[in-house]
């Protein structure tokens, strides 16, 4: 009887969690609104106003909460709700800072949190603000709601992603590790795309490539621009770039990429699905035709198979009738995880093969090297569970070809999830994504995607 009453009751908080109280989706909505009518636009950043409404709102529920600030106006906020001990940590983590905006873009204010025809509007509605009133509210509920934890759960809010990590994530994890050392950890990085309205599939960021830089600089005489010259430093730099960039780098998958491609056919069209498996193949004389369509129609596929080469800086000459005898070029290049920088290099120069340049890694802001996160860990499969609950969809084990903050906690060996609310594909060339003119989220894709992380959140760090 009693094993019934306990049954009965874990239905119903099941059908509860799945449904969400009208009270918790008007106070995550509440949340949601007060953070992005903050202005936190960075640079400058002044992170500090979003983290005082989020500290006074654990505070005012008994949780906890640690400050730790490099500069000021700057503070990364770090809540703890303690679990039993028996298993290690969960970390969840949110950026308080976004983009900047031009307001004559706006049709609504850009800090006004509109909502209208069905919408959020506001800076930071998908990056990251989401993230930090569910985060918040996910908190808030462990708590109210006397969740027995396995797992401490960590909210870590932190400042500076859009381009000052030394004073965000950087500064908590040269610095203050201790406070947010956990086993796993969810993050921004992934999400739900919808196509038509309908969900297509769910993106689960597992790893990401990493950002490097390739500098290149050509020397030759000086001379006036009257006298061409066969060794013009330009000419040389010119074709040097030219042969970096046509290079095309040899296809190499991991299990993130391989399982993406693979997961990605079984949702596709027959035509699709051909291209999405044929670039699985060893041999390629399969392999080259559709990475041949990608690199040309779908290049974000094509940089996902591979290490790759973006010309995007040319320093060279200062007047129209002299010959530069110093110019340089600077690559933008993304190594994927498991690429050898020397080996990568040393092909570079070879693809280019001309004396008269020199080829060489310069400075950039990178990320450490990390192992992927496994595809076979519990939070993965819990992630995975709660995305056919929620979307009932598939997961697309995603590397990222942009490089995130999860890069540095994985680094020191924590398995790092990127997940997001849906948004629809139409949204990006109609201008409201993330970093787009405008920002915005449907309200009903935010709401589920508040009850899915309180699932995901719950499933992982509750007591078994
Ligand atoms: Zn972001």
């Amino acid at each position: 009887m009693r094993r019934l009453t306990t049954c009965v009751l874990f239905v119903l908080a099941t059908a509860v969690a799945a449904a969400q109280s009208p009270a918790i989706e008007e106070e995550v909505m509440r949340h949601y609104q007060a953070v992005l009518r903050i202005d936190s636009t960075d640079p400058p950043g002044n992170e500090s106003g979003v983290v005082a409404y989020v500290k006074a709102q654990l505070e005012k529920e008994g949780i906890p909460v640690q400050i730790f600030q490099l500069e000021p106006n700057r503070p990364n906020l770090v809540a703890r709700l303690k679990g039993s001990g028996s298993r290690k940590p969960l970390l969840l983590m949110a950026h308080t800072d976004t983009v900047n905006v031009d307001p004559n873009k706006w049709v609504f204010p850009p800090f006004s949190a509109t909502r209208d025809g069905g919408y959020v509007y506001g800076r930071g509605a998908v990056d990251n603000k989401q993230d930090v009133a569910v985060g918040l509210m996910t908190m808030l509920r462990l708590k109210r709601e006397k969740v027995a934890l396995d797992r401490d759960v960590i909210f870590l809010a932190e400042a500076g992603e859009e381009g000052t990590t030394r004073v965000g994530i950087l500064h908590m994890a040269n610095d203050h590790f201790d406070a947010i050392d956990a086993e796993y950890c969810i993050a921004e990085g992934g999400g739900v795309t919808r196509v038509g309205g309908a969900v297509k599939y769910a993106s689960v960021a597992t790893t990401e490539k990493i950002p490097r830089a390739i500098e290149l600089t050509a020397r030759g005489p000086a001379g006036h621009g009257s006298i061409p010259l066969q060794n013009n430093a330009l000419t040389h730099l010119s074709s040097a770039v030219a042969a970096a960039a046509n290079w095309v780098p040899p296809i190499k998958l991991n299990e993130t990429t391989a399982a993406y491609f693979k997961r990605l056919a079984s949702i596709s069209t027959p035509e699709e699905a051909e291209r999405y498996r044929a670039v699985l193949s060893p041999d390629p004389t399969v392999a080259g035709p559709a990475d041949a369509f990608f690199r040309k129609e779908a290049p974000i596929y094509a940089s996902m198979l591979r290490s790759s080469i973006s010309p995007t800086i040319v320093q060279a000459g200062y007047r129209v009738n002299v010959i530069p005898s110093e110019v340089k070029a600077t690559l933008d290049v993304r190594t994927t995880p498991d690429e050898d920088p020397d080996a990568f290099l040393a092909m570079v120069k070879k693809v280019i093969n001309d004396p008269a340049v020199e080829v060489a890694w310069a400075a950039r802001d990178t990320r450490p090297n990390a192992a992927p996160a496994r595809l076979d860990s519990e939070v993965f499969r819990t992630i995975e569970a709660n995305v056919t609950k929620h979307y009932s969809t598939i997961v697309l084990p995603t590397m990222l070809t942009g490089a995130t903050d999860m890069a540095y906690l994985r680094a020191k060996g924590m398995q790092c999830y990127g997940i997001g609310p849906a948004t629809d594909i139409e949204d990006g060339p109609k201008g409201f994504w993330a970093h787009s003119d405008q920002e915005r989220i449907l309200e009903t894709e935010f709401q589920r995607y508040a009850r899915f992380y309180f699932d995901v959140v719950r499933d992982v760090a509750g007591r078994r």
